[in-house]
């Protein structure tokens, strides 16, 4: 690890790994530090990634990682824990005591999923207790389906289970009532709704088998639909001064991104974002597209800079004689003149150095 970086990008899931070999193919030094909790690791296998469908989530990282160091990018282990703007870049501390600048950040640290609090339920995570059905829900096509109501996703996400199995029940739960047409849906769909309060799982050889109900009755259930609340994980960048932006459906939270340009710039010059820390809806391949996205942005933004410190260096080392397109006699008022240097510059005009 050095010092300074051209890049740093904290957050080393399918955007920063993707944001990172942009920028490494394009020569710049870049370090990616990754925490090593990416969003799906729960889960056995990533699905809808082209090329890569059905791996294990482990192994299409790794291989990302590998891709990075064949181009010179390094990759550290660790949790990027404060950022600061200095002088006209970034010094970064991580948790173990480290420190580095960087001229420009990537933050693809992703979010959280803050799971409804049923007993048992956070542990079947990403198993049999799923959120998204084009990540799992091929997998689970034809099974028992719950819907746990908690929010205003439900009948959404129940009508798009419907269309991978006959076999989908919603639970009212605690989430808010449904309307008349959204009942007049389901029923036509074929989707019954329980009213009674989930209280608990039924497991059965490491397996769900079943929805517990207050009333003390069981629904038997192979898979149970959740809407986590999608948060941001961004601890870094509200210490950098940024703030996290709510986002409602029919007045519902359903979770926080940091605001950004389409670019993928924040509010924070130097800083970009990339991923579900930005786009909650983003998938591994559309977390991978903006990384690369960003990445040449960020990339266009450096050459930017390079370009106008090369500027001035320019100008200076070619001193007050510097003439542009000027026959040298008529800039010395007809005193007799010695062209020293000619260069080219890249808009096509040329520039000669001239002493009497
Ligand atoms: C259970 C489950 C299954 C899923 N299955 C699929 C699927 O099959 N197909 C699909 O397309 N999508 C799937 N997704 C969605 C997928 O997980 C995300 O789209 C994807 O992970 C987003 O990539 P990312 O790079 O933005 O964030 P992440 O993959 O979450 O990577 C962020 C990385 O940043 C690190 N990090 C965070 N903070 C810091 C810090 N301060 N310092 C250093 N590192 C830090 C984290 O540890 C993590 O490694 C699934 C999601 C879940 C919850």
């Amino acid at each position: 690890m050095k010092d300074l970086y051209d890049v740093v990008v904290i957050g080393g899931g399918a955007a920063g790994l993707s944001g990172a070999i942009a920028l490494a193919r394009a020569r710049r030094s870049v370090l990616v530090i990754d925490a090593g909790h990416p969003r799906n690791a729960p889960a056995g296998h990533v699905h809808n990634y082209l090329g890569r469908e059905g791996s294990p989530p482990g192994e299409v990282l790794a291989a990302g990682r590998a891709d990075l160091e064949g181009y010179g990018g390094e990759v550290a282990t660790g949790t990027v824990d404060r950022a600061e703007a200095v002088d006209g870049g970034f010094r970064l501390r991580v948790a173990d005591g480290r420190a580095l600048g960087a001229r420009r950040l990537l933050v693809a640290t992703g979010l959280v999923d803050e799971l409804p609090d049923v007993p048992g339920l956070a542990q079947r995570w990403g198993r049999d207790v799923l959120h998204c059905p084009y990540c799992h829900g091929y997998e689970v096509r034809d099974q028992a389906i719950g819907v746990l109501a908690t929010g205003p996703m439900t009948v959404h996400q129940a009508l798009l289970f419907r269309q991978l199995s006959t076999d989908v029940i919603v639970f009212r739960h605690n989430g808010p009532d449904l309307s008349p047409d959204e009942r007049e849906q389901l029923a036509a769909r074929g989707v019954p709704v329980v009213e009674d309060e989930v209280v608990g799982l039924e497991v059965t050889d490491d397996r769900l088998t079943g929805v517990r109900l207050r009333s003390g009755d069981v629904v038997p259930r192979q898979a149970l639909v959740v809407a986590p609340r999608f948060m941001a994980r961004a601890d870094v960048l509200v210490h950098l001064g940024l703030e996290l932006e709510p986002r409602e459906v029919n007045g519902h939270v359903i979770g926080a991104v940091v605001p950004a340009e389409p670019t993928g710039a924040t509010a924070v010059p130097g800083v970009w974002v990339a991923g579900n820390v930005a786009d909650m809806n983003a998938q591994v391949i559309s977390s991978a597209a903006a990384g690369l996205f960003v990445g040449a942005q960020i990339n266009a933004d450096l050459v930017a800079e390079d370009t106008r410190t090369a500027v001035v260096t320019y100008r200076n080392s070619a001193g007050e004689g510097l003439v542009t397109n000027a026959p040298a006699a008529t800039r010395l008022g007809g005193q007799p003149a010695r062209v020293i240097t000619e260069n080219s510059a890249p808009n096509g005009s040329s520039t000669v150095a001239i002493r009497p």
